[in-house]
């Protein structure tokens, strides 16, 4: 209570209060407020907290007893005294029931008055000293409680953020000698090699003794607990050397477990005094390992994150191949050097960009952006004579990496072998016309038997086979330079006919149904009229050559999005399905064509490189024993819709 205790006087008689302030409280060194109204009163009691109140009974704006019950409902410990007129038998009674100090009636004598202040100040004084003791007991608990929450916060903040495992192991042991008031403490961990632990963080001891400790974990404590995973203690009564190390008085060790493994203990001791450890301090401790094996358990996943990040990065690093990844976005999440340097690009920090403010290079762009054709390997050609082959993976959640593969020598490699094969086709045709003309002179010169002529025969087949192949070598060589250069608009429909009218022969010969399925004519298109007139007479001439007598062949033709589609539908033979990606690679004949049935294997080269000049794609679908159908694309933009 203050040196000068605060009283507050209510009550409405001016001349009462004064007498009260001025001839008794006053000399005694009171401090005194005066209220003359409860609403007064109210306001000076919650805002000054007097330490007593004398009430009189005269208010008029509330009932004096009705004031005393609200007020002490306010401040249980607020001690009132009653002045009061009313000497009627009733009063001892309400004021019993209201648990007021004293109560005085007029006439006021100075020793009544302060007597019973005294009182209640007294009373009030003891009052606030119970309280104090009885809080006490229920905070004891809760202070500890919260410094336990604080500490354990303490080290859970320093575990999500620091990365460096010496610091939080640190914490972890700081903070456990702290709240258990240990003199020192450790984390020794077990050495699998060697079998031994050594201290990995400890507090209060001596960093020699701490670089150097070493202990079996054979019959020591510490390996115990590291056996059975549970703590273990030494206390005061039972001091005793652990074995090898140093002597306690008394020690406290949790396990130390990830994945349910102990790995270590986590230990407090005291080397000078005999204080022994609380049963709350293992639970504590045991949250406190539980951090540290957390920590420890983090570490060691990202050193081997790290360790496969850093392969993984030397790979791209090092590898020839250039690897682009893409987000889902389109943005660029992935470059390595390779591909750096096959686009030149330097090594600007291209991080989030857009992969066309990256690349200029309308092919690429079109595969990053998972555009145009959906093959997963596409041929591209980067500067003049420089080309990559691009393998596209799709990964769910992380977007599209492009692997891109140097091809040029391959490349170099085709050509010189195109060229090769074009100089000695060109070589081995005078001599093979020679060899017909002779033959043919043989029958011209006189009688021939008849196993004479079957031989004349078969080498006049075999020199129209060799010839075959080489015009079919030629044509294939000049197409693929695109050496008719000669390009006009070309009749498509005329071109058809043309082709149908040379293949008349054999399909009546095969006496198969020929259906055109378009209304009108075909549209006129742009291109090379010997390249497209070879077009069909390979694709339709397949269809004859691969469908049985009496088969159905149809053509139809569409226009789509800009595109002229045309289609050679056959009910033939069919190809086995993991054969078709090979059909249009030179000399490749399916298992399943017939040995009778006479071809080269580069017809369809020939087909797919005219549609490749025209800007086209042709594609198969095939289902065996069935029939084929063979899709041609070719641009609107070179095929010219005027019909
Ligand atoms: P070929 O001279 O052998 O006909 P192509 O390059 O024209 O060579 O065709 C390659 C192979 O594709 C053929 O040998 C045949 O196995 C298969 N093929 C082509 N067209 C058809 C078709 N319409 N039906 C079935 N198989 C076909």
């Amino acid at each position: 209570m203050a040196a000068n205790p605060h009283i507050l006087l209510v009550m409405a008689d001016s001349q009462t209060s004064k007498l009260i302030e001025r001839n008794i409280l006053g000399p005694e060194k009171f401090r005194v407020s005066v209220s003359k109204s409860c609403t007064q009163g109210e306001t000076l009691i919650t805002s000054a907290r007097p330490d007593l109140m004398i009430l009189g009974d005269d208010l008029e704006d509330g009932h004096h007893l009705e004031f005393a019950a609200k007020m002490l409902k306010k401040q249980p410990t607020l001690p009132i005294i009653l002045f009061t007129k009313d000497s009627s038998d009733s009063m001892p009674i309400q004021f019993a029931r209201l648990g007021l100090v004293a109560w005085l009636t007029p006439p006021l004598h100075p020793d009544d008055v302060l007597g019973a202040v005294k009182r209640g100040l007294q009373r009030s004084q003891d009052w606030n000293a119970w309280l104090k003791l009885e809080a006490s007991r229920y905070t004891g608990p809760l202070q500890q409680k919260v410094d336990e929450l604080e500490a354990l916060a303490k080290v859970g903040r320093s575990l999500t953020s620091e990365l460096d495992l010496d610091r939080v192991l640190t914490t972890v042991v700081e903070v456990a000698v702290e709240f258990t008031g240990a003199e020192e403490g450790s984390i020794l961990l077990l050495d699998e090699e060697s079998g031994e632990l050594y201290m990995r963080a400890a507090r209060n001891f001596q960093e020699e003794f701490v670089s150097t400790f070493r202990m079996p974990a054979e019959d020591t404590l510490a390996g115990e607990v590291l056996k059975t995973g549970k703590p273990a203690f030494i206390d005061a009564e039972t001091p005793q050397k652990i074995k090898t190390a140093y002597l306690v008085y008394t020690l406290m060790y949790v396990p130390l477990a990830i994945h349910g493994r102990t790995i270590g203990v986590l230990g407090v001791d005291n080397r000078q005094t005999g204080t022994s450890f609380e049963p709350e301090h293992v639970t504590f401790m045991t949250a406190m390992a539980d951090y540290a094996a957390i920590a420890i358990d983090n570490a060691q996943l990202y050193s081997h994150t790290e360790v496969e990040r850093e392969k993984l990065e030397t790979i791209l690093t090092k590898i020839n191949d250039g690897v682009i990844g893409v987000g889902p976005d389109g943005t660029l999440i992935l470059i390595n050097p390779a591909a750096r340097q096959i686009f030149r690009l330097g090594d600007k920090d291209f991080n989030g960009a857009a992969v066309e403010d990256v690349f200029e290079h309308d092919d690429l762009l079109k595969i990053l952006k998972g555009e145009g054709e959906k093959s997963s390997r596409i041929e591209i050609e980067v500067e003049k004579s420089r080309f990559y082959n691009i393998q596209t993976t799709e990964i769910p959640d992380f977007g599209l990496v492009a692997i891109l593969h140097d091809i040029t020598y391959l490349k170099e490699l085709d050509r010189s072998k195109s060229d090769f094969v074009n100089a000695v086709s060109h070589d081995l045709r005078s001599p093979l016309t020679a060899i017909m003309g002779y033959v043919e002179l043989i029958e011209r010169l006189g009688d021939v038997n008849e196993q004479q002529a079957e031989f004349i025969k078969r080498v006049q087949l075999s020199v129209n086979n060799i010839t075959d192949l080489i015009d079919d070598l030629l044509d294939l060589g000049r197409i693929e330079v695109n050496l008719e250069t000669q390009i006009e608009r070309v009749p498509l429909s005329s071109i058809l006919n043309l082709s149908l009218d040379g293949l008349a022969n054999q399909i009546e010969e095969k006496k198969q149904n020929i259906k055109l399925e378009f209304k009108g004519e075909l549209p006129v298109v742009i291109g090379n009229p010997i390249q497209l007139r070879q077009m069909f007479d390979n694709i339709i001439g397949n269809a004859i050559k691969y469908t049985l007598e009496g088969g159905d062949i149809i053509i139809k033709s569409m226009e789509e999005n800009e595109q002229l589609i045309i289609q050679v539908l056959d009910t033939g033979l069919g190809i086995p399905a993991d054969e078709q990606s090979q059909i249009f690679n030179k000399f490749f004949r399916a298992s399943n064509a017939p040995r009778e049935i006479q071809g080269t294997g580069l017809g369809l080269a020939i087909v797919k490189t005219i549609v490749e000049n025209h800007h086209g794609r042709i594609w198969v679908d095939s289902i065996l024993g069935k029939g084929s159908t063979f899709t041609i694309v070719i641009p609107i933009a070179i095929a010219n819709n005027s019909k």
